[in-house]
């Protein structure tokens, strides 16, 4: 299998490692950041249209686990079963994506 080449979405440079890896959403797309360049846009102004929660931090996967976990509760509890589930279930898609798409590549 070829190694994908991943590209900082901010300065454009090969992104080496998974610990120098940011993920998150700019306008409707996931899009990798090096550590240091996902700072330098949230101070510029591509802070109007980066998301500032990283999509593959801790808190993210707690709050992907959560959603799992209360998914199937909000969809037996809910009136309108199918747009409770596709919320809650969109937190963990964007974070399993995320790691398809960008962080399986880095060691
Ligand atoms: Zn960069």
């Amino acid at each position: 299998m070829q190694e994908k080449l991943i590209c900082c979405q901010h300065c454009g440079r090969r992104i080496q490692s998974r610990d120098d890896l940011i993920t998150t959403l700019y306008l409707w797309s996931v899009v990798p950041y090096h550590t240091r360049c996902f700072s330098h846009a949230l101070k510029g102004c591509q802070a109007v249209i980066v998301g500032n929660h990283p999509i593959n931090s801790t808190l993210s996967g707690v709050m992907s686990g959560l959603s799992l976990l209360l998914a199937p509760l909000a969809v037996l509890a809910s009136d309108i079963p199918s747009i409770a589930g596709i919320i809650l279930l969109a937190v963990p898609g964007m974070r399993l994506y995320s790691w398809l798409a960008y962080g399986r590549h880095l060691d």
